[in-house]
């Protein structure tokens, strides 16, 4: 009689911590409509992401470079930072190397 009493006991509290678990969500019964909708939170999230780069992409500073007179966009520029502040724009990366070579060349004079 004692045997079947425990008996009842683990199969009560085994259905009590079923219910809490189904409760908590850890015991999923319906997974694979989850899955499926997965795939295009992430298509929503590039597809933002796309906007605010193509959107940062249209913001940025247009620079004057030294070298050739013509303005672009500054992301764009070769450049060198000489000191705090004080930064050279260049239209290509010969035109950096021959102001380099210039400033060196005055240096040394
Ligand atoms: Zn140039």
């Amino acid at each position: 009689m004692n045997a079947f009493f425990q008996l009842m006991w683990m199969v009560v509290l085994w259905m009590m911590v079923q219910h809490i678990l189904k409760k908590v969500g850890l015991l999923r019964t319906n997974t694979p409509k989850d899955n499926g909708h997965r795939p295009d939170k992430t298509e929503e999230k590039r597809n933002l992401a796309e906007e605010i780069r193509t959107h940062r992409e249209s913001i940025v500073d247009m620079v004057e470079v030294e070298c050739c007179k013509v303005y672009m966009p500054e992301d764009q520029a070769y450049l060198i930072i000489d000191g705090p502040g004080k930064t050279h724009y260049f239209c290509s990366w010969e035109c950096r190397e021959k102001y380099l070579l210039e400033n060196s060349q005055l240096k040394a004079s």
